[in-house]
């Protein structure tokens, strides 16, 4: 066997490793998926295919940010094997040599690479010198501008970064990139699919599946939460007087009032037309009465929503469902109903107000009654 056959093994070899990590690496994207894995685990995943795959010393995704004029380092490993971040941008301008990221993401190179090993080592007392042999390929995915770059080096070691490693790299980086962006495509999709465009609250069908979480976590730990059902009042007569378009302002100013006086652990959906409701994790009634009271005031004192209610002095006004989970078998639909029907004593009670609040647990039933 000849010095090119051993090379040639070895490259065939190195193919084999690095197949091996694209195939672990299209596992994981369809497990995370599936299992709502988080992003920054598939950036974990790629970099340590790059690292023990091919064996580079260090390795960085950076991916282009959303504006598209800059790149960030949005995850690397150091030589000691820890992870590290960057908030730091790289400008990237698309014109021939401006740097290498600008010439890799927008594709007036297809790589870059560079040994910076000097032609004498020196042996004295076995003095290392630091030397950086890095590389950097795109991450592409189809044609257009590539949506970050991989780089890679071999800082502090003398072994040169061949066309071998290269090329392999931009095999890797290939199904890197598409497998980035899957995963992103699949995030945007899930969040537009929960989230209603006219107000970019959470929509029904988050709320749905976040009450039978919240019932669950409950259930299992012991714990508790709020339920509110808020309902514009007299909406139908708003729309009459002032309009279609006006109505539309009114729903996204209370929406933005119901965000503000509320925690960002609150859980605030449109389900309907005019109707929200709200998910309040950790919220025993005594707190309760604070919160409904504080979103009947901002929304009753809001400044006029429409410059002609202004002059007619008139407000728009909300009423609240209350119900609290506080123990108990009770189902989603269940505690929804509670919620519903104190909602609807509030209505039939003069509105601008909140109806009972009701509880899931009987035997505490009188203790939530106001
Ligand atoms: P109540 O006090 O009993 O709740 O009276 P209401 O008029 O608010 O009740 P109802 O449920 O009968 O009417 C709701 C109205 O809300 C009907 C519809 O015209 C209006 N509406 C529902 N969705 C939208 C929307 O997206 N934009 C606008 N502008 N109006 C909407
Ligand atoms: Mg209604
Ligand atoms: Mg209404």
């Amino acid at each position: 066997m000849g010095p090119s056959d051993k090379k040639k093994i070895q490259h065939l070899l190195k193919v084999q490793r690095f197949q091996k990590h694209q195939i672990l690496m299209y596992q994981k994207v369809m497990e995370g998926i599936r299992q709502d894995l988080e992003f920054k685990n598939l950036l974990k995943l790629i970099i340590r295919s790059v690292c023990q795959g091919l064996g580079f010393k260090r390795a960085g995704i950076f991916l282009v940010e959303p504006d598209g004029k800059s790149v960030r380092l949005a995850l690397g490993i150091d030589k000691r094997g820890r992870y590290e971040k960057d908030r730091d941008r790289i400008p990237i301008i698309n014109r021939r040599g401006c740097g290498n990221f600008s010439d890799i993401i927008y594709g007036y190179k297809k790589y870059f690479f560079s040994n910076d090993i000097p032609h004498r080592i020196p042996k004295k007392n076995n003095f290392r010198v630091p030397v950086v042999n890095n590389a950097l390929v795109p991450l592409q995915f189809g044609r257009e501008k590539a949506i970050g770059a991989l780089a890679v080096d071999n800082l502090g070691e003398n072994r040169p970064i061949t066309m071998s490693d290269v090329q392999a790299l931009m095999t890797f980086a290939t199904e890197a990139g598409l497998a980035i962006e899957s995963f992103r495509s699949h995030e945007r999709m899930i969040s537009l699919s929960f989230t209603d465009p006219m107000t970019g609250l959470y929509n029904r069908r988050f709320f749905d599946k976040a009450l039978a979480q919240e019932i669950g976590r409950c259930q299992r730990y012991g714990r508790f939460f709020s339920l509110l059902l808020v309902d514009i009042d007299h909406f139908k007569k708003v729309n009459d007087t002032y309009g279609h378009d006006a109505g539309d302002e009114i729903l996204k100013q209370i929406s933005k009032i119901l965000q503000i006086n509320l925690r960002s652990m609150d859980v605030v959906c449109r389900i309907g037309g005019e109707e929200f409701a709200i998910i309040l994790p950790e919220t025993p009634h005594q707190n309760l009465v604070v919160v409904v009271n504080r979103l009947l005031k901002e929304v009753r004192q809001a400044e006029p929503l429409v410059p002609t209610m202004a002059y007619e002095k008139e407000r728009v006004t909300i009423s609240i469902g209350v119900a609290s989970y506080n123990g108990g078998a009770v189902s989603p639909a269940e505690l929804y109903k509670l919620a519903d029907k104190s909602l609807y004593q509030a209505k039939k009670t003069g509105r601008n107000r909140s109806g009972p609040y009701y509880a899931s647990s009987k035997t505490l039933q009188q203790a939530f009654l106001k």
